[in-house]
Protein backbone atom coordinates (compact mmCIF):
# COMPACT_ATOMS: atom_id res chain seq x y z
CA UNK A 1 0.00 0.00 0.00
CA UNK A 2 1.11 3.13 -1.11
CA UNK A 3 1.28 6.22 1.57
CA UNK A 4 -0.66 9.42 0.36
CA UNK A 5 1.45 12.52 1.51
CA UNK A 6 -1.24 15.13 0.58
CA UNK A 7 -3.76 12.81 2.28
CA UNK A 8 -3.87 13.91 5.69
CA UNK A 9 -5.11 17.93 5.78
CA UNK A 10 -5.59 21.13 2.94
CA UNK A 11 -1.15 22.16 4.32
CA UNK A 12 -0.54 18.57 3.35
CA UNK A 13 -1.91 19.39 -0.69
CA UNK A 14 1.39 21.83 -0.70
CA UNK A 15 3.73 19.39 -0.51
CA UNK A 16 5.93 19.78 -3.73
CA UNK A 17 8.34 17.00 -3.25
CA UNK A 18 9.26 13.63 -1.20
CA UNK A 19 11.26 11.02 -0.32
CA UNK A 20 10.39 7.54 -1.32
CA UNK A 21 11.32 4.48 -1.91
CA UNK A 22 10.95 1.93 -5.34
CA UNK A 23 8.40 -1.21 -3.69
CA UNK A 24 7.79 -2.46 -7.07
CA UNK A 25 9.01 -2.26 -10.39
CA UNK A 26 8.02 -2.75 -14.43
CA UNK A 27 10.20 -1.16 -17.61
CA UNK A 28 8.04 2.11 -17.64
CA UNK A 29 6.74 2.20 -13.55
CA UNK A 30 7.62 2.07 -10.24
CA UNK A 31 5.11 1.96 -6.69
CA UNK A 32 6.68 4.01 -4.00
CA UNK A 33 5.80 3.71 -0.42
CA UNK A 34 5.00 6.95 -0.46
CA UNK A 35 3.84 8.96 -2.70
CA UNK A 36 2.80 13.00 -3.29
CA UNK A 37 1.61 12.83 -6.48
CA UNK A 38 -2.28 12.39 -7.22
CA UNK A 39 -3.25 9.44 -9.08
CA UNK A 40 -5.96 10.46 -11.71
CA UNK A 41 -9.00 9.89 -10.42
CA UNK A 42 -12.34 11.83 -8.99
CA UNK A 43 -12.21 14.12 -12.20
CA UNK A 44 -9.06 15.16 -11.48
CA UNK A 45 -6.18 14.61 -13.74
CA UNK A 46 -3.21 12.89 -12.37
CA UNK A 47 0.24 14.90 -11.59
CA UNK A 48 3.01 14.93 -13.74
CA UNK A 49 6.66 15.68 -12.56
CA UNK A 50 10.29 14.10 -11.72
CA UNK A 51 11.92 11.20 -9.92
CA UNK A 52 15.63 11.68 -9.21
CA UNK A 53 18.03 9.40 -7.53
CA UNK A 54 21.46 8.14 -7.42
CA UNK A 55 22.63 7.75 -10.68
CA UNK A 56 19.23 8.50 -12.52
CA UNK A 57 16.37 10.84 -13.34
CA UNK A 58 13.49 10.67 -15.55
CA UNK A 59 9.95 12.31 -16.23
CA UNK A 60 6.81 11.02 -14.53
CA UNK A 61 4.44 11.04 -17.18
CA UNK A 62 1.34 10.28 -15.62
CA UNK A 63 -0.02 8.26 -12.62
CA UNK A 64 -2.79 5.31 -12.44
CA UNK A 65 -4.13 3.14 -9.47
CA UNK A 66 -4.68 0.53 -11.63
CA UNK A 67 -2.47 -2.23 -10.35
CA UNK A 68 -0.84 -0.49 -7.48
CA UNK A 69 -0.13 3.55 -7.57
CA UNK A 70 1.50 3.31 -10.73
CA UNK A 71 4.32 6.08 -11.36
CA UNK A 72 4.59 6.03 -15.48
CA UNK A 73 8.25 7.22 -16.16
CA UNK A 74 9.16 8.62 -19.54
CA UNK A 75 12.75 6.65 -19.17
CA UNK A 76 14.09 3.43 -18.09
CA UNK A 77 12.36 2.51 -14.54
CA UNK A 78 14.89 2.50 -11.12
CA UNK A 79 15.30 -0.89 -9.66
CA UNK A 80 12.98 -2.35 -6.37
CA UNK A 81 14.60 -0.70 -3.11
CA UNK A 82 16.15 3.00 -5.02
CA UNK A 83 15.41 5.45 -3.12
CA UNK A 84 14.00 8.54 -4.99
CA UNK A 85 13.40 12.57 -4.45
CA UNK A 86 9.92 13.14 -6.31
CA UNK A 87 8.88 16.64 -7.21
CA UNK A 88 5.50 17.43 -8.87
CA UNK A 89 5.06 20.13 -11.52
CA UNK A 90 3.57 22.38 -9.66
CA UNK A 91 1.71 25.32 -11.87
CA UNK A 92 -0.04 22.02 -13.66
CA UNK A 93 -0.69 20.67 -9.63
CA UNK A 94 -1.61 24.30 -8.41
CA UNK A 95 -4.31 24.98 -11.54
CA UNK A 96 -5.81 21.23 -10.51
CA UNK A 97 -6.35 22.67 -6.74
CA UNK A 98 -7.74 26.02 -7.45
CA UNK A 99 -10.19 24.16 -10.05
CA UNK A 100 -11.21 21.35 -7.53
CA UNK A 101 -11.92 23.75 -4.91
CA UNK A 102 -14.29 25.70 -6.74
CA UNK A 103 -16.06 22.61 -7.99
CA UNK A 104 -17.24 22.27 -4.60
CA UNK A 105 -18.37 25.91 -4.14
CA UNK A 106 -20.50 25.51 -7.64
CA UNK A 107 -21.74 21.90 -6.95
CA UNK A 108 -23.19 23.66 -3.22
CA UNK A 109 -24.43 26.81 -5.08
CA UNK A 110 -26.55 24.75 -7.22
CA UNK A 111 -27.24 22.30 -4.94
CA UNK A 112 -28.56 25.02 -2.68
CA UNK A 113 -30.73 26.90 -5.33
CA UNK A 114 -32.34 24.02 -7.32
CA UNK A 115 -30.90 21.00 -5.28
CA UNK A 116 -29.30 19.64 -8.90
CA UNK A 117 -26.86 17.38 -7.70
CA UNK A 118 -23.53 16.95 -9.82
CA UNK A 119 -23.33 14.31 -11.95
CA UNK A 120 -19.91 14.74 -13.50
CA UNK A 121 -17.24 16.17 -13.44
CA UNK A 122 -13.25 17.00 -15.32
CA UNK A 123 -10.96 19.35 -13.98
CA UNK A 124 -8.28 20.78 -15.50
CA UNK A 125 -5.60 23.36 -14.87
CA UNK A 126 -7.58 26.78 -13.45
CA UNK A 127 -10.87 24.90 -15.94
CA UNK A 128 -13.30 22.79 -14.96
CA UNK A 129 -16.86 20.99 -16.73
CA UNK A 130 -19.59 20.18 -14.07
CA UNK A 131 -22.73 18.28 -15.27
CA UNK A 132 -25.61 18.49 -13.03
CA UNK A 133 -29.07 16.54 -12.95
CA UNK A 134 -31.95 17.87 -12.95
CA UNK A 135 -31.47 21.26 -14.29
CA UNK A 136 -32.57 23.25 -16.71
CA UNK A 137 -31.27 26.92 -16.52
CA UNK A 138 -31.68 30.28 -18.54
CA UNK A 139 -28.74 32.89 -19.16
CA UNK A 140 -29.92 34.87 -16.25
CA UNK A 141 -29.50 31.57 -13.98
CA UNK A 142 -25.83 31.15 -15.55
CA UNK A 143 -24.98 34.40 -14.56
CA UNK A 144 -26.69 34.47 -11.46
CA UNK A 145 -24.35 31.10 -10.66
CA UNK A 146 -21.34 33.23 -11.68
CA UNK A 147 -21.97 35.44 -9.84
CA UNK A 148 -23.17 33.71 -6.24
CA UNK A 149 -20.25 31.31 -6.73
CA UNK A 150 -17.73 34.74 -7.12
CA UNK A 151 -19.48 36.34 -3.55
CA UNK A 152 -18.62 33.56 -1.94
CA UNK A 153 -15.12 33.04 -3.37
CA UNK A 154 -14.22 36.51 -2.29
CA UNK A 155 -15.31 35.78 1.53
CA UNK A 156 -11.94 34.52 2.25
CA UNK A 157 -13.43 31.10 3.15
CA UNK A 158 -10.75 28.57 4.85
CA UNK A 159 -10.82 24.95 3.55
CA UNK A 160 -10.79 22.58 6.09
CA UNK A 161 -9.73 18.77 5.67
CA UNK A 162 -10.21 15.91 8.25
CA UNK A 163 -11.39 12.25 8.94
CA UNK A 164 -15.31 11.39 9.98
CA UNK A 165 -16.64 8.40 10.40
CA UNK A 166 -19.45 7.23 7.64
CA UNK A 167 -21.95 8.54 10.01
CA UNK A 168 -21.45 11.20 10.79
CA UNK A 169 -20.28 12.63 7.49
CA UNK A 170 -24.26 11.06 6.24
CA UNK A 171 -25.61 13.22 8.89
CA UNK A 172 -23.70 16.37 7.99
CA UNK A 173 -23.20 16.50 4.82
CA UNK A 174 -26.54 14.77 3.24
CA UNK A 175 -26.05 11.48 1.44
CA UNK A 176 -28.02 12.74 -1.70
CA UNK A 177 -26.00 16.13 -2.32
CA UNK A 178 -22.61 14.15 -2.43
CA UNK A 179 -23.59 11.17 -4.03
CA UNK A 180 -22.98 8.97 -0.99
CA UNK A 181 -24.69 6.28 -1.39
CA UNK A 182 -22.01 5.47 -4.49
CA UNK A 183 -19.23 4.74 -1.91
CA UNK A 184 -18.61 1.38 -1.23
CA UNK A 185 -20.25 0.41 2.05
CA UNK A 186 -17.04 -1.26 3.26
CA UNK A 187 -15.42 2.36 3.76
CA UNK A 188 -15.96 3.78 6.95
CA UNK A 189 -13.57 6.75 7.52
CA UNK A 190 -14.51 9.21 5.03
CA UNK A 191 -12.00 12.17 4.48
CA UNK A 192 -13.95 15.22 4.21
CA UNK A 193 -13.39 18.58 2.05
CA UNK A 194 -15.21 21.34 4.06
CA UNK A 195 -15.35 24.87 2.75
CA UNK A 196 -17.51 27.07 4.93
CA UNK A 197 -20.81 25.32 6.08
CA UNK A 198 -20.46 23.17 2.87
CA UNK A 199 -19.02 19.27 3.45
CA UNK A 200 -18.34 16.22 1.69
CA UNK A 201 -16.41 13.54 1.06
CA UNK A 202 -13.46 13.77 -1.29
CA UNK A 203 -9.88 12.61 -2.01
CA UNK A 204 -8.92 15.23 -4.24
CA UNK A 205 -6.13 18.29 -3.26
CA UNK A 206 -7.27 22.02 -2.82
CA UNK A 207 -6.41 25.04 -1.74
CA UNK A 208 -6.06 26.23 1.97
CA UNK A 209 -8.24 29.34 1.48
CA UNK A 210 -11.29 30.42 -1.08
CA UNK A 211 -9.00 33.51 -1.62
CA UNK A 212 -6.50 31.38 -3.88
CA UNK A 213 -8.82 30.32 -6.32
CA UNK A 214 -9.81 33.81 -8.27
CA UNK A 215 -12.46 34.98 -10.14
CA UNK A 216 -15.23 32.04 -11.61
CA UNK A 217 -15.97 32.96 -15.39
CA UNK A 218 -18.64 30.49 -17.02
CA UNK A 219 -17.57 30.47 -20.53
CA UNK A 220 -20.47 27.57 -21.90
CA UNK A 221 -23.71 26.16 -20.99
CA UNK A 222 -24.78 22.81 -22.68
CA UNK A 223 -27.60 20.42 -22.27
CA UNK A 224 -26.27 17.27 -22.06
CA UNK A 225 -30.18 14.87 -22.18
CA UNK A 226 -32.92 15.83 -20.53
CA UNK A 227 -32.37 17.47 -17.38
CA UNK A 228 -28.64 17.50 -17.44
CA UNK A 229 -27.17 20.76 -17.69
CA UNK A 230 -23.20 21.25 -18.31
CA UNK A 231 -21.46 24.21 -17.22
CA UNK A 232 -17.89 25.01 -18.31
CA UNK A 233 -15.79 27.69 -16.45
CA UNK A 234 -12.17 29.42 -16.29
CA UNK A 235 -10.92 30.38 -13.17
CA UNK A 236 -8.98 33.77 -14.05
ZN1 LIG B 1 -12.78 17.91 -3.76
Amino acid sequence: MTEFLYMKDAEACYIKDFEGTVTKAGDDWVILDRTAFYPEGGGQPSDTGRLIWEGGSTRVISVSKKGGVRHYLEGAAPVKGTEVHGIIDWERRYGHMRAHTSQHIISAVVWDRWQAKTVGNQLYKAKARIDFHPLKLTQEDVEWIEEECNRRISQNIEVQIYELSREEAEEKAGVERCNMELLPKSIRKLRIVQVGDEICPCAGTHVRNTSEIGTLKIIKKESKGKMRTRITYELV
